[in-house]
């Protein structure tokens, strides 16, 4: 009489194949890569040259699984991108765009006139994925600017923005507000720069759940920082007051969870995440 195996309670091992192995190695080696590099090297050192690298980094994620509206370029999947924990499926390896550059853009496309009327635009620590676009579009009204960044036309801090009132009628500014010294005097400027009834999208990474943006100025040191706020360059981390500040501003905000509007089969074929989109009105 022959006894049979009882069934195992758990899971049979997954067999990976030879090739699957190797990317699952690689995709491994690219995301501690890309980790070391953000967090070790400044970034006005990586900006001018790591346009000419990811995309060669690209040639290792072909496939059709998902698509960049930015660039259009379609892949297996994302990069991972992170400095503290890598996200996967993150960035784009052509023109870099990350899930906020690409819910962005999927707002600016389905929900305003942006690609539609001209305007002039001052775009603030400029992101690379949007340059190229962003320039064919508004062509001489389309300003960068930044303190350090080498893709910015003007050279300028964000505290005292060199130029008049109501000069713009589009502002975007992203990520950058929590690495400034006094952000309250950056988003006043901001204000004052935008003209009566022009608008603007001013990204921060806001913690949810949190209430009051955690600052203290004593913190001084990167490390102390990376422990603090998360990341060794931030000078806080925004709660839900956030809002509030730019209100403080001047500005009428509008927080908006985009990502939760749009189609479930466009948040997986874009790659997107759950982020906030903060859009702000000068009213007349
Ligand atoms: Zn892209």
């Amino acid at each position: 009489m022959s006894e049979e195996t009882p069934p195992s309670p758990y899971p049979s091992p997954i067999t990976l194949s030879p090739i699957t192995l190797h990317l699952v190695t690689l995709s491994s080696m690219i995301k501690s890569l890309i980790r070391i590099l953000i967090n070790h090297i400044p970034r006005r050192w990586i900006q001018p040259v790591v346009g000419y690298i990811m995309p060669v980094a690209g040639l290792f994620y072909a496939g059709r699984r998902v698509q960049c509206p930015v660039c259009r370029h379609a892949y297996r999947k994302f990069m991972p991108y992170g400095y503290v924990h890598s996200r996967e499926n993150a960035l784009c390896p052509h023109c870099l765009s990350l899930e906020r550059h690409r819910l962005m853009w999927l707002y600016l496309q389905n929900e305003t006139g942006f690609f539609h009327h001209p305007c002039r635009l001052l775009h603030i620590a400029p992101e690379k994925c949007f340059l190229k676009p962003f320039s064919r579009l508004l062509g001489n009204d389309y300003l960068t600017a930044d303190l350090e960044s080498p893709w910015a036309k003007v050279k300028m801090d964000v505290q005292h923005i060199p130029f008049g009132e109501n000069e713009f009628d589009v502002i975007f500014c992203n990520h950058l507000l929590e690495h400034v010294t006094d952000d309250r005097q950056a988003m006043r400027e901001m204000f004052r720069v935008l003209r009566p009834g022009g608008w603007g999208i001013l990204l921060s990474p806001v913690t949810v759940g949190k209430k009051e943006t955690y600052e203290d100025p004593s913190i001084t040191t990167p490390q102390a920082r990376l422990k603090a706020y998360g990341q060794s360059d931030h000078l806080r981390e925004y709660g839900e007051d956030y809002v509030r500040r730019l209100a403080e501003a001047g500005f009428k905000v509008q927080a908006i969870d985009y990502a939760k509007i749009l189609p479930v089969q466009d948040v997986l074929a874009f790659g997107l995440r759950p982020e906030m989109i903060y859009v702000v009105r000068k009213i007349q």
